[in-house]
């Protein structure tokens, strides 16, 4: 029989009770029964809904507290020292201290640190590896929520990280750390799990090794060799090894020859035809799971296109080996649309989130098994959709179309090399050395929440609210001054968020009410939804920085969020590549760009603080991605005349393997951060003679801590040791909109001194 089955389903709750539930406990305002309640309401609701939607394989395991990565951690009872584990069954403290530290009774530990989770906005805890540690089942969830589920008549599928995808996802923090022996020091925790699942009835156990999607080398080939043939002898549970967020490509000949049950296909449009090579080398027996249902965007699923897939498929292997699946755990869509009561209907009637994904799922097994007339309603249904967005005008507009089909080499180019633009800039804007500025946003105060709330609630009118922001932008313009800072901005008191406020004026955005999606730990995000050919209307930040600098007479820097950053944090296009919607993002901003320009505004950054994370997965795929990255930043930014300062920012990132397309992308200045690592990430910017202007963070807008004026000449002169003075901006390392106005006045203050400091040093060596 054709299986429908799933991978993972959102653990947070349509309304984000489980955020509500946890927050409340970590307040202290509920008890950890409280807390442990919710969690088994929400799987037992989880479960149901994909059991009355007819899956025949539902994931177990897949819900956790904060984070399965971390949970993870705590099966191994790979617990670190700093804990002062027990170690005995981890407790939902020590879990609690390892996701976000602990600052009680005399305990002060850190938190574990964060990453992205391949290329996704999930952030997953890093398992730390110590010396001497050893591996001891140490948690029971695991074999408790299989049970939970089957008290209510429910045989799941319990889900697993896989051992190299761990260990690969995990830092060693000590010296002469062994990645195999590492591995090896897990199996026979993992045997022991599948063990118990077995006893317990499980048939089938689901290892996700997406580490498999990526460059795998030889120390990794060997060790997934090593524990597949190992795991695979415990009796009585057939392993399904999921990979997924991309294509196996040299990777699928390891997949294949592993001697596990069944192996998992991403096959969204990121890896839609890998299921034709995988059926060539697929073993005798072996199950193929087709996971043709997008479980990272928001779009219905082409039904006729998954059902040819899954019965050209059948044609090869028959039906009884074959799920039907969605490409990835849909922990990264959101959870019901259903509850959607504010998105537009055209947009809503296209889409489908977690729930609508697995009945999507059902449908075609349904198909694959029982034959195209037992479906013949909803293929056609699938089909009217698909025709109503190739088709329709509010997702097409021929002159976007058009424009970004005629792109001119002008369009990619400032009129002069920078040496040149340098000089007349210099001119133009007349700033000291050591120019001082900051990145856009200040602290965003309850007042400034609460008049953008009322607004958009329409209790006050747009008038108000403009008297109200303006004010904001008085209070900000009036402490640059008195501090003394050189390059103003206006506070982006106006913006909720750097990419929504942009893509709520854009024609071809929508934005939902309920389409959260978790981010790390209790944190939810809510991308918003490019579904067509994306313009723009009207200017969108001009006015604001007009007045602005209106109040001035120093430079007012206008503030705008760039094409890769819009793109990577929003749910994007399926029916065109990524790479043709931020094109036509870059055109819209270039608009923007350009209508700053002629209001009089002589600096213009274009932030792209995603310009890192938005790397491919596979190191081939990179220079297509940075090539595209690049013009995309050049369209936006060249329309303008020498004069004209562009600025950009880049947070977070490391430079090392980018620094020659940061450097095409040719800003005039940027501005990173590199307060935290002590100037090193300057590194890359040296090694590489990086020749236009940088403005190395001096100010960790992360902490609380007030930095001291010594600190930041401390950091200003590691800078100067390894750039020339006149390359040298003095900010903090991104915006400060989380921060309060009481730290930062002193913050920007010393920073301000520490500029001074810089002069008067540069002034006394050329005297001398
Ligand atoms: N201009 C934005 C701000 O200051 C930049 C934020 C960011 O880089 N994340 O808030
Ligand atoms: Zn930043």
């Amino acid at each position: 029989m054709v299986l429908a089955t799933n991978l993972g389903f959102p653990r947070i709750g349509d309304m984000r009770q489980l955020k509500k539930a946890v927050e409340s406990y970590w307040k202290g305002k509920s008890s950890a029964e409280e807390l442990l309640s919710t969690g088994k309401n929400l799987r037992a609701h989880n479960w149901k809904l994909q059991k009355d939607a007819g899956l025949d394989h539902i994931p177990s395991n897949d819900f956790a507290y904060y984070d399965q990565m971390l949970d993870m951690i705590a099966t191994l009872g790979l617990v670190p020292k700093r804990y002062n584990w027990d170690g005995t069954n981890v407790d939902l403290d020590t879990y609690f201290a390892m996701a976000r530290g602990a600052q009680k009774d005399g305990v002060d530990v850190t938190a574990m640190e964060m990453t992205k989770w391949y290329d996704t906005n999930y952030h997953y805890l890093v398992p730390e590896f110590e010396e001497g540690m050893s591996a001891k089942l140490s948690s029971a969830k695991i074999f408790d929520h299989y049970e939970e589920a089957k008290a209510l008549g429910i045989d799941t599928r319990p889900v697993l990280i896989g051992p190299v995808t761990f260990v690969s996802s995990g830092k060693p923090r000590y010296d002469g750390f062994n990645f195999a022996a590492t591995v090896e020091n897990l199996l026979p925790v993992y045997e022991e799990i599948l063990t118990k699942l077995a006893q317990a009835g499980a048939s089938w156990v689901q290892i996700d090794e997406p580490a498999l999607v990526m460059d795998v080398n030889d120390e990794q080939r060997a060790a997934y060799k090593n524990a597949y043939a190992k795991l695979a002898k415990v009796a009585g549970i057939k392993i399904l090894l999921t990979t997924y967020f991309g294509e196996l490509r040299d990777n699928m000949d390891l997949a294949f020859s592993l001697p596990v049950a069944g192996v998992h296909l991403d096959l969204s449009n990121r890896a839609p035809h890998q299921y034709k090579d995988a059926i060539a080398i697929i073993p005798e027996n072996m199950v193929l799971s087709l996971g043709v249902v997008d479980g990272r965007n928001i779009w219905k699923n082409n039904i006729r296109n998954s059902l040819n897939i899954a019965e050209f498929v059948e044609g090869h292997i028959g039906k009884d080996r074959i799920m039907i699946a969605p490409s990835s755990s849909l922990l990264h869509s959101p959870v019901d649309l259903d509850s959607e009561n504010a998105l537009d209907d055209k947009v809503k009637s296209w889409m489908a989130y977690a729930t609508q994904k697995v009945s999507e799922i059902a449908v075609i097994a349904k198909g694959a098994q029982q034959g195209r007339d037992a479906i013949a309603n909803e293929v056609e249904a699938s089909d009217a959709v698909q025709e109503d967005r190739r088709t329709s005008k509010r997702i097409h507009n021929d002159a976007v179309k058009e424009r970004v089909a005629n792109i001119t080499p002008e369009m990619t180019s400032r009129k002069s090399p920078f040496a040149v633009r340098q000089k007349v800039q210099q001119s133009a804007l007349n700033l000291p050395l050591y120019p001082t500025t900051s990145i856009g946003s200040f602290p965003q105060t309850k007042v400034i929440r609460k008049a953008r709330a009322d607004f958009k609630k329409g209790r006050i009118d747009e008038a108000e609210y403009t008297e109200t922001m303006q004010a904001e932008i008085r209070l900000v313009v009036d402490f640059q001054h008195d501090a003394g800072i050189d390059v103003l901005v206006h506070g982006e008191p106006e913006r909720n968020d750097m990419v929504e406020y942009f893509g709520e004026q854009l024609e071809g955005f929508a934005f939902s009410k309920f389409g959260w999606v978790q981010s790390y730990g209790t944190r939810c995000v809510k991308p918003p939804i490019i579904y067509g050919d994306v313009s723009r209307p009207n200017p969108m930040t001009v006015e604001w920085s007009k007045y602005a600098q209106s109040q001035t007479d120093k430079i007012m820097k206008g503030m705008l969020t760039g094409p890769i950053t819009i793109l990577q944090w929003s749910f994007v296009r399926d029916d065109q590549p990524r790479a043709a919607t931020s094109k036509q993002i870059a055109f819209a901003i270039r608009d923007e760009v350009a209508d700053l320009e002629s209001a009089g505004i002589r600096m213009i950054q274009i932030d792209e603080a995603a310009f890192r994370e938005g790397l491919p997965l596979r190191k081939s795929d990179w220079k297509q991605y940075l090539d595209d990255a690049v013009e995309d930043f050049r369209i936006t930014s060249c329309c303008v005349d020498d004069a004209t300062q562009i600025h950009t920012h880049m947070c977070y990132s490391e430079f090392n393997d980018v620094i020659e397309e940061v450097a095409a992308m040719d800003a005039d200045v940027i501005s990173i951060e590199t307060s935290r690592s002590q100037m090193e990430l300057l590194e890359a910017f040296v090694a590489f003679k990086y020749p236009n202007e940088i403005g190395p963070g001096v100010y960790d807008i992360h902490s609380p801590r007030v930095p001291t004026t010594q600190e930041m000449v401390d950091l200003l002169e590691k800078a100067k040791e390894n750039l020339d003075e006149r390359q040298i901006w003095v900010n903090p390392d991104c915006g400060l909109k989380t921060r309060g106005w009481a730290e930062v006045k002193p913050a920007l203050n010393n920073m301000v001194e520490a500029a001074k400091i810089m002069r008067s040093k540069a002034k006394a060596s050329a005297a001398a």
